[in-house]
């Protein structure tokens, strides 16, 4: 049988099901889809294929999945660090944002973050940030998949006056691509401190009737549930349940305050939560639950947070903390084995999107979204356990190939959808204007 591309490797990890290892098994490829799974002895007999690529010391594993980020603001990575996050925000993030952010800023940040992206093995980022439509056009242009958030708060900025136009502009941003494959759409409300009640309640409306997920950073610091406290007599998730957000579509990111009550509710409701470990350790904004939140059967994904918090956009190295934060937040050694950091790492991400049928793990029918990681180098050796080895000793400098939809966007560490030398000569320029104007 013709296909486009077979991929053999020395071992496949699909993800599902759950803590399976493959080796000497093969990918086959076709108009954009896993076609095949199979041994490679019987692939090779199978297939004709019109490309191959033989991945000897290899693993091959699902396209990660990145669930929450703000890619423009890697042009903001290292601006200012060493603070807690009010202070961040007010003095040194806000204001820069509010001189310089434009489409121009956005086109160029999310360039260079999608190059870091996919340099790490991400083929899928939920984006929350201004000009949404900017980002749509740019991951669609360089192939690869994104959650675009359709963006709220209460203030002005450069994209939108008040709470009608953000929410006008991103239904707007949800129709133009309703048939892109590569972008789906989100509510992202950005914070319960920044969003009000009444257009929280239209995004419930709007989300129920759309089918369609709510991205908003939730229970982040423990300063956050103290002002909620004082302005509304009530910790934000109850807020948020009150206003009828808290369901299956929400996905409450950072989550670093959590009480067992609201674990139980969050089961119960079947949320999402996305974990952004780093972050969370940078800003000293608490500890997620990780470990109780998935023992309570809470689908938890991982995130990088925006580069200027964190400040790489590294998912797999996020999988390697939340694994480690995970056993000292639980005091026990037990708790989020590597193969369960792998899964929030890709499939949990994408059933957080709404996107579990399309990607996040190497089954047959759904997109070949698909990444290779050589396990050959003197750091990753011996190997007794690739899985182990890709979450407790690997680095994301070891993915070599990735594929988004069949498509290959990075070729032996190369890229081959956006131009390097021209993202590093935008990205100095934006560092001396910033240098200079801040
Ligand atoms: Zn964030």
């Amino acid at each position: 049988m013709i296909i486009d591309t077979l991929i053999t490797a020395r071992w496949i990890i699909p993800v599902e099901p759950d803590g399976v290892t493959l080796e000497h098994h093969a990918l086959a490829i076709d108009r954009g889809r896993i076609a095949d799974l199979l041994p490679t002895t019987e692939a090779l007999v199978k297939y004709q294929p019109r490309r191959i690529e033989r991945l000897e010391h290899h693993v091959l594993i699902p396209g990660l999945v990145n669930a929450h980020t703000h890619a423009a603001m890697t042009l903001l990575r290292g601006v200012a660090d060493d603070l807690p996050l009010m202070q961040w925000l007010q003095e040194h993030i806000w204001p820069l944002e509010q001189k310089w952010i434009g489409e121009a800023f956005v086109r160029d940040g999310v360039q260079l973050a999608m190059a870091e992206m996919i340099r790490g093995g991400i083929t899928c980022f939920n984006d929350m940030y201004f000009f949404p439509e900017v980002v749509a056009r740019e991951a669609v242009r360089a192939g690869m998949r994104a959650a675009v958030g359709m963006i709220v708060v209460d203030f002005p900025t450069a994209w939108a006056a008040d709470a009608d136009e953000y929410l006008r502009k991103g239904l707007a941003l949800r129709d133009d691509y309703r048939h892109e494959p590569l972008i789906a759409t989100v509510f992202a409300p950005h914070a319960p401190y920044t969003v009000s009640d009444e257009p929280l309640a239209r995004i419930r409306t709007w989300s129920e009737e759309l089918d369609c997920p709510v991205h908003i950073h939730l229970h982040e610091t423990a300063d956050e549930i103290h002002r909620s406290g004082q302005q509304y007599g009530m910790r934000p998730l109850k807020r948020l349940d009150q206003l009828g957000l808290v369901g299956p579509h929400l996905i409450g990111v950072h989550m670093t305050q959590l009480e067992d009550g609201e674990i139980a509710r969050l089961a119960e409701a079947g949320a999402s939560v996305v974990h952004c470990p780093e972050s969370n350790l940078k800003l000293a904004s608490g500890f997620c639950p990780a470990a109780k939140l998935l023992a309570a059967g809470v689908n938890v994904a991982l995130g990088t947070d925006g580069a200027a918090s964190n400040n790489d956009l590294d998912l797999l190295g996020e999988a390697r903390t939340a694994a480690l934060l995970a056993k000292a937040v639980a005091n026990d050694a037990t708790a989020l084995p590597a193969h369960q950091a792998l899964r929030m790492a890709t499939l949990n991400g994408a059933a957080a999107l709404g996107l579990a049928v399309e990607t996040g793990s190497l089954t047959i029918g759904k997109s070949a979204d698909v990444v290779a990681i050589g396990l050959e180098h003197i750091e990753s050796l011996p190997i007794y356990n690739p899985v182990s080895d890709l979450v407790y000793a690997a680095g994301r400098q070891q993915v070599t190939d990735v594929w988004v939809a069949g498509r290959q966007l990075l070729k032996k560490r190369d890229l081959l959808t956006l131009d390097a030398a021209e993202i590093r000569e935008k990205t100095q320029i934006w560092h001396d204007k910033l240098i200079h104007h801040s």
